[in-house]
């Protein structure tokens, strides 16, 4: 028993589950969950779901589950950009402002840019984003070659924007968290064939996570460049408006058509209007930071050339919120299964119940599922606040969010015993035994 005892002790003590004393410990005061105040469902279910807590507008704390979920969705966004050749570093928050007047930002972004100044009265900005830092930091290299490119450099870190509306949670903070790409290459063509490896990268990513993300055309805004896509989710809430064609030959975010174009110009059915959340957006920029800071590399024929460069950001926070609206029922949470906090929740009967002795077999269950599946052991949770009623503790365990639920009720008593097992993404519950619960996970 001395193993299973290991497995259980990171995450619950025989006394009270530690992730429901989380739940517990954050503070919802009813009014930051009602319908007033968090006008969205990803909103309303991660406060009440103990998951975020709000700080300052556009502000949240993330407290412990809500991290998991957020650790778990970087590793993958880490692997689709290690797939697309991206290597990671990490540049400061804090952004010097001589780089953003050089490029023309400090005025162009205007009461959306957090400025501030230090004891010498040198002025800064909280980075909203980073062509002008990975820029600079790139010219800075001296003889840079030919041969090391494509460079492909990106980063997780938290940006800050001064939103005029910061609102709807974290799907619009003033604080959040974003994966942003740049990419530097020697000709137009490579940084055509980046931009395409990027974008698919971004594709099988969301693919993964099993949201339905449109890539549209879009307009390049403050940011600048050529070409430029978003990836939408649609969903009401969504700020944006697309055009999308219904037999998937045209997509667009409305504001860069004109009205009258209101057929698809591949096949001229009437296209179709819908809202989305942007979640990622690609730029192609070419040379127009590389050329403000001449960031430059070494030719084949020893000549010096100005980078050809892409730029692509995903909202990881957002990403996390935008699953949650969609997914999510009115009062129960729903993940994509692969950024779940936790993969399954176990819950024994009530003390003093008449089911009390399948509260043993299902212990073991727990055991022997942490042991055939050693890569779920840190997502299994033993709900034991057997002093609640199961009903309590499935509601508590709604609000997390588990793509399972086993629960040992009135058939955990019999022979051979049988669990009740909640798949919550299907819908659907089923009944099996201890072989079938193991082939199952
Ligand atoms: P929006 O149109 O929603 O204001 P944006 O076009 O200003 O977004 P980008 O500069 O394209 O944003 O930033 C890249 C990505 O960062 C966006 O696609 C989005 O997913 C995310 N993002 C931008 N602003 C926020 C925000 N305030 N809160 C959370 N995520 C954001
Ligand atoms: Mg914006
Ligand atoms: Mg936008
Ligand atoms: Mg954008």
């Amino acid at each position: 028993q001395t193993t299973a005892l290991t497995t259980r002790s990171p995450l619950c003590s025989s006394a009270s589950c530690i992730t429901h004393k989380c739940l517990i410990m954050s503070p919802r005061p009813p009014e930051t969950c009602s319908e007033q105040y968090a006008p969205c469902r990803s909103q309303r279910l991660l406060v009440q779901g103990g998951l975020i807590s709000p700080a300052a507008p556009g502000c949240y704390h993330y407290l412990p589950a809500a991290v998991r979920a957020l650790e778990k969705l970087v590793a993958l966004v880490d692997g689709a950009m290690r797939a697309a050749g991206g290597q990671k570093l990490s540049m400061p928050c804090l952004s010097a402002a001589e780089a953003w007047r050089a490029s023309g930002r400090w005025e162009r972004m205007g009461a959306e840019l957090f400025r501030l100044a230090d004891r010498h009265g040198k002025g800064y900005c909280l980075a909203p984003t980073h062509e002008e830092a990975v820029t600079e930091l790139l010219a800075a290299q001296s003889n840079l070659s030919y041969r090391q490119l494509p460079l492909r450099l990106y980063q997780v870190t938290r940006k800050f924007r001064d939103e005029p509306k910061p609102r709807l949670g974290l799907l619009r903070g003033r604080e959040f968290h974003m994966k942003d790409m740049y990419t530097f290459d020697a000709s137009a063509e490579a940084a055509r064939r980046s931009y395409e490896l990027v974008c698919d990268a971004y594709g099988r990513l969301f693919r993964a996570l099993g949201l339905r993300v449109v890539r549209v055309q879009a307009d390049a805004g403050a940011i600048g460049g050529t070409v430029s896509h978003e990836f939408q989710l649609p969903a009401e809430v969504g700020e944006d408006r697309l055009a999308l064609c219904p037999a998937g030959h045209f997509a667009a975010n409305a504001e860069t058509i004109s009205a009258e174009q209101a057929a698809c110009p591949t096949c001229g059915e009437p296209l179709t209007r819908t809202r989305g959340i942007e979640v990622g957006h690609t730029f192609y920029l070419g040379t127009k930071y590389s050329s403000v800071f001449n960031a430059t590399f070494c030719t084949a024929e020893n000549k010096l050339q100005l980078a050809e460069m892409g730029c692509y950001g995903l909202g990881v926070t957002r990403i996390l919120a935008a699953a949650v609206e969609v997914l999510s029922t009115e009062d129960s949470i729903r993940w994509p299964s692969l950024i779940a906090p936790y993969q399954v929740c176990f819950i024994p009967p009530k003390k003093g119940s008449r089911e009390e002795k399948g509260a043993a077999l299902l212990e073991r269950l727990y055991d022997d599922v942490a042991e055939a599946a050693p890569q779920l052991a840190g997502d299994l949770v033993l709900d034991d606040r057997t002093q609640l009623t199961i009903g309590k503790r499935l509601k508590d365990a709604d609000r997390l969010g588990y793509p399972y639920v086993i629960i040992a009720g009135k058939k955990a008593c019999g022979d051979p015993a049988v669990f009740e097992v909640w798949s919550q993404n299907a819908g659907e519950v089923t009944f099996l035994t201890r072989e079938g619960v193991i082939d199952l996970l």
